[in-house]
């Protein structure tokens, strides 16, 4: 047998956790109808926009993508005014979350911090950097602690995780809390806001600092097509970062880790009004009513501002596993929160109507029988 080492840091190494599949599900309980309610998705699906552009470009695909993608990045700046220079795209916000690790943080010398829970990207991805990663509770209501994240914060901290609105609670800070947390860093200290749910938002301006990154040099934005733009499984995500930052991402992120197809179904996205539009309609319609209803059934709901709700099961139940179980064999897909530390919360993604209607039928008779 072969004994090919391993780095101490790999053989260690947990795996980021997924949501369940709808064909792993449909299989075990053979069901003909399984809704996945777990990982966020649009529940519009591809915008047909995004789809007639990936005909388009399919013949194409043969082709290596351009370096640098310029067009999509031209098409980003333009899109939220910002100079194209401070632009990274990645293959997924993910992939750019690892590279930031792995351009600003010294292994053994530097370290990050987030709250927790927090995103498992950045847990597993400081963990194979081998970039200790710090962290302070989030306060109970899920608010953020920002006195306690601070003082976590020394000399040889180069990256600060921030998730607004927050994942898995919905919680969203205010912007003037971020912009004076910001101003408190030290200039060696770089605050990475993953913005991934944003523009599902009230009003962006309440909570976000895009508009404002002129007077915060040491703040970084991520956003991604994974959510409201219905792209997931292209895999398109970006961070708006310093210049000096964004041009050392880009010598070392593979030259082509967002292919052909992903660049020009983005490119296509960020002009398709309608459907961004219809998006924020039916998560925002659908998040009001999911929250009324579950409301009603006992469950606890946090306020949110994405296309997501955490809740906790009625006081009766000992944790959320037995009713997440239930919800399977009847083909509802959740997201049990027992890895982020909150055994008695579930996450719901806002479906579309039919789907809300269907979850909250189903929970009526599995909670009031
Ligand atoms: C979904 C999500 C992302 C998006 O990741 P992609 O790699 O762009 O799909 C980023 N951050 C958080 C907190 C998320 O929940």
């Amino acid at each position: 047998m072969a004994s090919i080492p391993l780095r101490s840091l790999v053989r260690d190494f947990k795996p980021y956790t997924a949501g369940l599949s709808i064909d792993e599900i449909r299989d075990k309980y053979g069901l003909s109808r399984v809704i996945k309610l777990a990982s966020n998705e649009n529940p519009l699906g591809v915008s047909p926009h995004v789809q007639q552009v990936l005909h388009r470009y399919a013949p194409y695909a043969f082709r290596y993508p351009q370096t640098g993608n310029p067009r999509l990045v031209k098409a980003l700046a333009d899109y939220h005014h910002v100079s194209p220079s401070r632009i990274v795209v990645g293959n997924g916000s993910d992939e750019v979350i690892d590279l930031l690790f792995r351009v600003c943080a010294e292994p053994g010398v530097n370290n990050a911090v987030a709250f927790r829970p927090c995103f498992g990207i950045y847990t597993t991805q400081a963990a194979l950097c081998g970039v200790e990663l710090r962290q302070t509770p989030l306060n109970p209501d899920f608010s953020f602690p920002w006195e306690k994240m601070r003082a976590l914060i020394d000399d040889n901290t180069s990256l600060v995780f921030v998730t607004s609105p927050d994942n898995p609670s919905g919680y969203t800070a205010p912007v003037e809390e971020l912009a004076s947390f910001a101003r408190s860093l030290p200039d060696t200290c770089l605050l990475v806001i993953d913005e991934a749910y944003m523009d599902f938002a009230d009003e962006e301006s309440a909570y976000s600092l895009l508009g404002r990154l002129e007077e915060f040099p040491n703040v970084a934005i991520s956003r991604t097509f994974s959510k409201r733009f219905g792209m997931a499984g292209l895999r398109l995500g970006y961070v708006i970062l310093p210049e000096i930052i964004a041009e050392h991402v880009w010598r070392v992120r593979l030259p082509f880790s967002v292919n052909l197809l992903a660049e020009e179904a983005g490119i296509a996205a960020l002009e398709d009004r309608a459907f961004l539009d219809e998006t924020y309609r039916v998560v925002r319609t659908g998040r009001a009513y999911l929250t009324e209803e579950l409301g009603r059934l006992g469950c606890t709901v946090m306020p949110s501002q994405s296309n997501f709700l955490m809740f906790e099961v009625p006081s009766g139940e000992q944790d959320a596993s037995a009713l997440f179980e239930r919800l399977l064999e009847r083909g509802i897909i959740l997201r049990p929160l027992t890895s982020y530390g909150l055994p008695r919360h579930l996450r719901v993604s806002v479906g579309t109507e039919e789907e809300n209607h269907i979850l909250v039928s189903i929970l009526r008779e599995l909670l009031t029988q």
